[in-house]
């Protein structure tokens, strides 16, 4: 960013005194000064908060305009959280329940954190997967996603449409959304994660397991059986442990907690204690390579081994998945 970027941006910062605005105003107009246009981006926040400026404040929530990188559908809402706006309470399988932070409102962000493609039904809660718009670069950000899925993606259409049934896409996954869209949103995502699976793309497994748990979330605090899409989650978490696709330790003692837990509540005992056996043998071998290196520990595999064996001894517990 050039001297009189800087400049615009500190006078827009004091002009609208919304961070958030002053990235809009950028993204629409550049870096110009021209008070038409600052009144102009007021006026329209005015309109887009539903009771008035001061509802908008305690939105937890702000949105970015994304464009499809399967079809190339512009205009794109895409929810974003705001930092520290929501507090995380994690369930069983480590999926959030959200609640507001003061100032912010409590809302239900599962509902809306996917963002679908009306037109192609391209689907991901990641904005990197679709194409981004840099406001310090003012260019385009490509896809993070690999040409070879994008092309199979774009081949799948009808498959992505055959998983829907509504005549009007644009309407069923609008804002706010209800559960049942939203547990649909989730089901694009796993297909497209699973188009990137069947091309060995790093994480695939990893992402169709724990959109699986998020829908699992929505059936569950909806009253509705959520087997089914827990059995998917744990063969997806499985298959993502087998490929060893999380190169971080932590994070994969974390999956195989998940595996082993997903298996105990599917009352699959042997499955949950297989899994509880290979957290118990990582522990050893960290044990042993600690002996020859004090820089080892052993403190994030305890933490999840202690967790997966607290569900064990609480099994018969009534009430223990309900949370
Ligand atoms: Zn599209």
């Amino acid at each position: 960013m050039g001297l009189d970027d800087k400049l615009v941006r500190k006078k827009l910062e004091v002009l609208l005194k919304d961070e958030l605005l002053v990235q809009k105003y950028l993204r629409v107009y550049g870096p110009k000064l021209d008070m038409n246009n600052i009144n102009k981006i007021k006026q329209d926040q005015l309109k887009a908060a539903p009771d008035g400026a001061a509802g908008d404040k305690d939105d937890p929530t702000y949105i970015i305009k994304v464009k499809c990188p399967v079809c190339n559908q512009a205009d794109l809402a895409c929810y974003e959280a705001k930092a520290k706006s929501l507090t995380a309470n994690l369930d069983k399988f480590l999926v959030p329940r959200y609640t507001g932070v003061k100032p912010f409102r409590t809302v239900n962000y599962t509902l809306m954190a996917v963002t679908v493609c009306p037109s192609c039904l391209f689907a991901s809660p990641d904005k990197k997967d679709f194409l981004t718009f840099s406001v310090q670069a003012r260019a385009e950000n490509k896809s993070q996603l690999s040409p070879f899925v994008l092309e199979d993606l774009r081949k799948k259409v009808d498959e992505r449409k055959a998983l829907i049934n509504s005549p009007d896409f644009t309407a069923y996954f609008q804002h706010p959304r209800n559960t049942e869209a939203a547990i649909n949103s989730y089901r694009l995502a796993i297909h497209r994660a699973l188009v990137e699976a069947s091309l060995e793309t790093p994480l695939a497994w990893y992402k169709a397991g724990m959109y699986s748990l998020k829908i699992a979330l929505l059936l569950r605090d909806g009253g509705k059986p959520d087997d089914p899409v827990l059995k998917d989650a744990a063969g997806y978490l499985a298959k993502s442990f087998q490929q060893s696709e999380l190169k971080n330790p932590e994070m994969e003692y974390q999956l195989v907690y998940l595996v082993s837990a997903l298996y105990l509540r599917l009352e699959d005992q042997a499955q949950c204690q297989n899994y509880l056996g290979v957290l118990d043998k990582m522990k050893s071998e960290l044990t042993k390579a600690a002996k020859d290196d004090p820089g080892i520990t052993t403190a994030h595999v305890d933490r999840w081994l202690d967790k997966a064996k607290e569900l064990w001894t609480d099994r018969e517990t009534p009430d223990l998945w309900k949370h």
